[in-house]
């Protein structure tokens, strides 16, 4: 199916466990920052502790991959991404094992123990945090595939690739940049202060994360050049990243006017825009900035960069450069009625007086 031989298909296999034990090393070895999490329900009042180096582990990552450190050629990831993704299955199986068994069975059935785990943070590594680092190698690994694609792309096109592609690549290098830059409001999202370690999760960051986002790049960086006039070039490109542009700045600024307000609630956003809020006198909704235009401003920002990263791509009627797109519309269309159910039960009649300030969900004054 792949053209590999035996020994590559192994290697390719094995390719996600030797990214994990490599992202492990980094994570634990490298310098860290110390910082306190968010406070939880399994950790009543107090915030758990955190060590962050995700940005200086992904900057690690790519200069192993770009001087060639592990021997593997640049475009490895691209060619043995089939196999790849029957390995990281494979790991997350191990890992799901590793991490459930550790914790005490509690009274909800086996198979929901499994799915969605016991434990909500595990350390099992030193002072490693598993959710975190399983973050770190998600998104390290997804760029690395990145950036795979693109090499594997321009060995085989060279001066007449498509230029969208590389596109696109440096957007998820982009994405995940940023991710690592703001690692910290990472630990003030739902995945991390409401989830359990279980299967769902640690397949979503081995799997899912890594190696299904970018199923664009699995389908489209082994053809042409799209047939797109070069007149055309500055709306094409110019738009997709104009596109993605404004998805980021809508996500990245809502989730950090969030995690200001959590952490400093009287405090103007950017020293500009003074919190509004609806309150019960003891617990506080934001409903100005970002949060007032719709409830989940932040899913609708990413849903727009996926829409940039798809057009990018410039293969506009290939069913692969829209799955992500698509995918991720429906996934944030049902995580935002999920969010809104917990935030129903958690904050009550206060919850009522949100909904009718901030009346629409996710696009404002649409939907
Ligand atoms: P949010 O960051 O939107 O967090 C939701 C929580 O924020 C609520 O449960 C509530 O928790 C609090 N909250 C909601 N509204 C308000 C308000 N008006 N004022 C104050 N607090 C409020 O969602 P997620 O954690 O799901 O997502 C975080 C980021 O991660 C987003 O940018 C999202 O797009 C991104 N993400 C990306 C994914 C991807 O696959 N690309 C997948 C999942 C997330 P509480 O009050 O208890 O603090």
């Amino acid at each position: 199916m792949s053209g590999l031989t035996t020994t590559q298909a192994i290697a390719g296999f094995l390719t996600p466990t030797a990214i994990f034990v490599i992202l492990l090393a980094l994570h634990v070895v490298l310098p860290a920052y110390r910082v306190e999490g968010y406070a939880h329900r399994n950790l009543g009042a107090a915030p758990a502790q955190y060590r962050l180096n995700g940005l200086a582990v992904f900057l690690c990552a790519l200069l192993i991959w770009s001087l060639g450190l592990t021997t593997a050629p640049l475009d490895w990831l691209w060619v043995v991404k089939w196999h790849a993704i029957a390995g990281a299955v494979a790991l997350s199986v191990v890992v799901t094992v590793w991490i459930v068994l550790h914790e005490q069975s509690d009274d909800r059935s086996q198979l929901v123990q499994w799915l969605e785990g016991r434990a909500y943070n595990v350390r099992l590594v030193g002072h490693a945090d598993t959710k975190m680092f399983l973050y770190i190698f998600g998104g390290a690994y997804l760029a690395l595939n990145a950036v795979s694609s693109a090499a594997y792309h321009f060995g085989q096109y060279g001066a007449a690739s498509n230029v969208g592609l590389f596109l696109h690549s440096a957007m998820w290098v982009w994405f995940i940049t940023d991710y690592f830059l703001f690692e910290r409001v990472q630990l003030f999202t739902f995945d991390i202060f409401e989830e359990r370690l279980g299967f769902k999760l640690i397949a979503g960051c081995i799997v899912v994360y890594p190696l299904l986002y970018p199923v664009a790049l699995w389908g489209t960086a082994g053809l042409p050049a799209p047939d797109i006039d070069p007149s055309l070039n500055v709306v094409w490109l110019g738009g997709s990243a104009a596109i993605f542009l404004i998805g980021w700045m809508i996500s990245r600024g809502a989730n950090f006017q969030k995690y200001m307000f959590k952490r400093a609630p009287d405090r103007a956003f950017l020293g500009l825009i003074q919190p509004a809020t609806v309150t019960d006198g003891k617990r506080t909704l934001l409903c100005s900035g970002f949060w007032g235009a719709s409830r989940h401003m932040n899913y609708f920002g990413e849903i727009l960069e996926a829409l940039g990263m798809a057009l990018a791509l410039g293969h506009f009627t290939n069913f692969w450069a829209w799955i992500y797109f698509i995918y991720l519309t429906v996934f944030f269309v049902s995580r935002e009625r999920i969010d809104e159910r917990r935030c129903a039960a958690k904050y009550g009649d206060l919850w009522r007086q949100y909904r009718e300030r901030v009346p629409h969900r996710l696009v404002p004054g649409l939907y």
